[in-house]
């Protein structure tokens, strides 16, 4: 971590600390959370304690109102007042059957093979919520035992926590399946000793049988023999489809896919290396064997989970079965259908191959996976909202982008300071001169909530200035914060009249934009539009300069943004 990046931290560490402390953050407070969160810093304390002290210094000089806001505004954190009641709008979530304070445990099972998107955060955040709720525990836990078809993605385990970190998701517990290889084993082992599965050599011809409701021969064979099979699968005498193990159930059920499903498969790891565990293991557990007893040695308690897992339940069970555990309180919910976000993994991977170089990487804002409205400017918070608001419904829910938008701008309004931008590209700003008796200080709020916190800008006659061209073509304007002006288009001129905002509201002058060109700045905006990434160019006033990377601010009547660069500066439209 470099010095900046350390300093940052630091520094919003200590906001949220205030926030959560009536707006006064504690020096050992924050060191603590620090070295809980980024244990590596442990063997930097010594450089840490002057900047904590520092940040604690500079953060408690704040209002409790600038806390949440610069925390909110630079950092997208919302953080609850420590002590209050929940405020009305916030969202409860039900009660969780069999749910006893203290003894929930929840778990976020993602398969680190993509970054996750939108609609992964729904498991992820009501699984948080609910171990919170109850004062219980939540897992994390990567379910990574398919190199072959699910291909874990090395980066994608940092990526992961990485989201759930800005989500605000916290977990008490990880576990990486991969490296639970031997315990999957063992069960197993006990699980064919006691006469529950069984190794299936009949490839093909099996599959075929156990579609007509026929055990294939291997099915009865004692336990000695299984075991025996199962450690020559371990030991490399099968190759890729010669050996399965297969979990007994119901040969004739009705759903031929719980028939005697598989829990275990050779993957040829020369061919698709795990990127933990290269070629170390070629016998893998299915998702259905994995996930079984994990659940059951992490003492998950409730398994959240959609809908579209309801027949893995089914199966799931025979395993509960089998070793008479205690089966987790199962909720399915519904799907949340996601309209206008650009999601899904095997898309996402082809356009970036189609189309190289366009795309800034997975956290591009054109992308519906978290990172990607991260980088958008789209508040935690309003995820969140989204979310809790489905709650663990069975029914189905749709969101669209129109609807987080809607969430978001409700967040950002009161928050985000408001500058001006005039856009340049295609003729949509003019240049015009200023004709006025003397020079003018405009004195304009940063928010209308906060008419203390202002910013000055000086013009004086002969001062060129920018506005929108549509704007210039009414007669009379209001430049905003400075005065009523007369447009003559022709001589390009902007003639001082008087600042009397009432005669403004009589006359219905449009109140507009506008920024000094002598103190201006350049700024392109990228706007997402379905695939597209459009560009504007324009001119914002020089007060920017004062916002770093990840600033959100509302540039007045055009739209909410936020910095994606500094140099060059560039912004991201958020939503209008
Ligand atoms: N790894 C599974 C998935 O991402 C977890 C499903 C579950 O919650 O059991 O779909």
């Amino acid at each position: 971590m470099s010095l900046d990046e350390l300093r940052s931290l630091i520094y919003r560490v200590t906001l949220r600390n205030a926030v959560q402390h009536g707006g006064k953050a504690m020096i050992n407070s924050v060191m603590s959370t620090l070295i809980a969160e980024h244990p590596e810093l442990r063997q930097r304390a010594r450089e840490l304690a002057p900047i904590v002290k520092e940040m604690v210094d500079k953060v408690n000089s704040m209002s409790a109102e600038e806390q949440r806001d610069t925390l909110a505004r630079e950092f997208g954190e919302a953080v609850e007042e420590g002590q209050k009641k929940p405020k009305p709008e916030q969202k409860v979530l039900p009660p969780l059957p069999n749910a006893q304070e203290g003894k929930v445990v929840t778990r976020f099972a993602p398969n680190p093979d993509f970054a996750i998107h939108i609609g992964n955060a729904r498991p992820a955040i009501l699984s948080y919520e609910y171990a919170r709720m109850y004062k219980g525990k939540m897992v994390l836990r990567f379910e990574d035992t398919d190199p072959r078809t699910k291909t874990p993605m090395k980066e994608a385990y940092e990526m992961i926590r990485e989201d759930l970190r800005w989500l605000g998701v916290r977990w008490d517990e990880e576990y990486i399946q991969s490296l639970r290889m031997e315990i999957f084993y063992s069960t197993m082992k006990e699980a064919l000793s006691k006469g529950c599965a069984y190794v299936d050599l009949g490839g093909e011809e099996s599959k075929k049988l156990i579609s007509e409701g026929k055990p294939p021969e291997y099915r009865d064979k004692p336990p000695e023999w299984q075991l025996e099979q199962f450690d020559r699968m371990l030991s490399g005498h099968y190759k890729e489809g010669e050996a399965v193990v297969r979990f007994k159930t119901n040969v004739n059920d009705p759903n031929p896919s719980l028939r005697d499903w598989v829990a275990f498969r050779i993957i040829d790891t020369d061919a698709h290396p795990h990127p933990l565990t290269g070629d170390k293991y070629i016998v893998w557990p299915t998702y259905n064997f994995a996930v079984s007893v994990d659940d059951h040695l992490m003492g998950i308690t409730h398994v959240l989970r959609g809908k579209e897992h309801q027949l893995n339940t089914l199966k799931q069970g025979y395993v509960y079965k089998c070793f008479k555990w205690p089966e987790p309180t199962y909720i399915h919910f519904g799907r949340l259908k996601l309209e206008g976000f650009i999601m899904s993994k095997s898309y996402i991977k082809k356009i970036m191959s189609d189309r190289p170089g366009e795309f800034m990487g997975l956290d591009d804002p054109r992308f519906g996976t978290i990172a990607g409205l991260r980088r958008r400017g789209i508040l935690p918070e309003s995820i969140r909202d989204v979310i809790l608001d489905v709650g663990v419904r069975p029914g189905d829910a749709k969101l669209s982008w129109a609807n987080l938008a809607a969430v978001n701008r409700k967040r950002l309004d009161p928050i985000a300071d408001r500058l001006m931008f005039v856009e340049l590209t295609g003729g949509r700003g003019i240049r015009m001169r200023l004709s006025q008796p003397d020079c003018y200080v405009a004195k304009i709020p940063l928010h209308p909530n906060r008419p203390q916190a202002v910013r000055e800008i000086k013009v004086c006659d002969g001062d060129y200035i920018y506005v929108p061209s549509e704007d210039a073509k009414a007669p009379m304007v209001r430049l905003a914060g400075l005065g009523n002006y007369a447009v003559n288009a022709n001589d390009g001129l902007l003639e001082f009249k008087n600042d009397s905002l009432e005669e403004a509201r009589k006359g219905g002058y449009p109140i507009i934009q506008w920024v000094p060109e002598a103190s201006s700045v350049r700024l392109t905006v990228l706007e997402p539009d379905g695939l597209n990434l459009i560009k504007h160019d324009g001119l914002a006033e020089g007060y920017i300069n004062n916002y770093g990377k990840g600033s959100r601010l509302q540039f007045i009547r055009y739209g909410f943004v936020i910095i994606d660069s500094v140099n060059p500066l560039v912004a991201i439209l958020t939503h209008t």
